[in-house]
């Protein structure tokens, strides 16, 4: 049963029209009347495609293969595959993965250090950093916040930090996609004692990571302040040189805007598009201080936006124009920003916050549906990756990241539109099983491919160094 989505209630049972390819992928034999082979079969789930129609299959069935999805129908069509592992997805929503559009997950191993204190960032992190970041506060503090979105339903996850290869070494550890973004700033930084010293070791990282099937190493220059315009023109050229994108913060602070106001009678983001920064490599987090114009340019160079509400009430910066750009068609995705800044790195809590923050400042309840949200946090993430050809939605061809979510929960139920429980009434929690590119990351809760415990201790004995660093007056 295939239902495209009408909100706010669904009547009727419209004939399926999903799409079933037998094509040739890698393992699907091309024996059109007998079973084929595939590795993977979640049936009977309440299937929520996340494609053009907002199609769902109410007892639908999703057949994977050379870790793309070959197969998404009734769960009928399940008997038409052979696998050699099938998913009984009975109670569970299957759905895209989550996508977190803008984090730093090894900083983790700071969270919650220092909040609601003015000026933490120079007088306790910064310092921190400086002091205290290596490559195994790096890797274990990565892999913990990775442990937290892989929980989360979280699948695909764009990063910014330093030793981003050590990001990258623990996401291919535990199985998530990842667009990673080596820092580049004009201090020394942890991994990079020369100024922009992050801009050579980016173009190391890349090297190393070029082609991987799960990571897209980037550039991150920080800021439109922290860089000056010849090296954030160089990133540019560099980048495009590289086929490579652009991770930055955007149009986050009020003493930015005022300094491009001052110095050169611009706003943030003319600013970038005046010097050639703003394309369809660049990945805006923020954008909270952007004019109608400032909108009209992302849309035009084709910019993909993180949009962070969590984080940005939480610090009192104000609400980005996200519903406008959302409406404009500017590609925004959905971030919970690093956990110092939002103590969370998950996506499913940010849903009710998108929803209602923006009905509120919009003073019209009726904003912002329950179905945009959801879209923002899958396709809509994949759009501001510039990845919606590959991932964001249940959709043959695409790459298998594919999470369950229970409704036999009591909060899910009774179930009437999947969006609003998803929205305002899931919990990272109800997350039963994560899938990305066709391995099964999580099941039944329990996450398969790393020892948890272990992070958990490291990240623990890291915690320890931190707690004792403060002590001694490092602020
Ligand atoms: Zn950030």
């Amino acid at each position: 049963m295939t239902i495209p989505y009408r909100s706010p209630f669904r009547v009727g049972v419209l004939t399926a029209s999903v799409a079933l390819l037998t094509c040739a992928m890698p393992g699907v034999a091309q024996q059109p009347r007998e079973r084929q082979a595939a590795d993977l079969i979640v049936t009977n789930g309440y299937v929520v495609t996340m494609n053009d129609g907002k199609e769902i299959v109410e007892n639908g069935a999703v057949v994977i293969a050379g870790g793309r999805i070959v197969a998404v129908g009734p769960a009928a069509i399940a008997v038409q595959f052979t696998a050699p592992r099938t998913i009984d997805a009975r109670g569970a929503i299957v759905m895209p993965g989550m996508i977190n559009t803008h984090t730093h997950a090894s900083m983790t191993v700071f969270r919650g250090l220092g909040d609601d204190v003015p000026d933490r960032l120079r007088k306790l992190i910064f310092p921190l950093e400086k002091a205290l970041v290596d490559r195994d506060l790096v890797y274990w503090g990565g892999l913990h916040g990775m442990i937290e979105m892989v929980e989360g339903g979280v699948t695909t996850f764009a990063d910014m930090y330093y030793f981003e290869d050590e990001v990258a070494r623990g996401a291919k550890a535990i199985g998530m996609r990842a667009v990673l973004g080596e820092t580049i700033v004009d201090f020394p930084a942890p991994d990079a004692p020369e100024p922009y010293g992050g801009l050579a070791y980016t173009k190391t990282f890349i090297a190393q990571y070029r082609g991987d099937p799960l990571i897209t190493p980037a550039f991150a220059p920080h800021a439109p302040y922290s860089l000056d315009a010849d090296h954030l023109q160089q990133v540019a050229r560099e980048a495009e040189a590289l086929d490579a994108p652009i991770l930055m913060h955007v149009a986050e602070m009020t003493d930015e805007v005022a300094r491009f106001r001052t110095q050169r009678n611009q706003t943030p983001v003319e600013y970038l598009d005046a010097i050639g920064l703003l394309s369809r490599r660049l990945l805006a987090a923020h954008c909270i201080f952007v004019t109608d114009s400032d909108i009209a340019l992302l849309k035009a160079r084709d910019v993909g936006v993180a949009h962070a509400m969590v984080a940005n009430i939480k610090s009192a910066k104000g609400v980005a124009p996200a519903l406008k750009m959302f409406k404009q068609g500017v590609r925004v995705g959905l971030a919970t920003d690093g956990p110092m800044s939002g103590n969370t790195l998950d996506v499913i809590g940010q849903l009710g916050y998108v929803a209602k923050l923006h009905k509120l400042d919009n003073h019209d309840r009726n904003v912002m549906p329950a179905v945009d949200v959801v879209e923002m946090a899958t396709r809509g993430g994949a759009r501001a990756l510039h990845m919606e050809d590959r991932i964001g939605s249940i959709e043959v061809g695409k790459l298998a990241d594919v999470i369950l979510i229970d409704r036999d929960t009591t909060r899910m139920v009774p179930f009437f539109d999947v969006y609003a429980a998803l929205v305002y009434a899931a919990h990272a929690g109800d997350v039963r099983s994560v899938i990305v590119q066709g391995r099964v990351v999580m099941e039944d809760r329990k996450v398969q491919t790393i020892n948890v415990a272990e992070v958990r201790a490291r990240v623990n004995g890291i915690g320890g160094t931190i707690r004792a660093a403060v002590a001694k007056g490092i602020q």
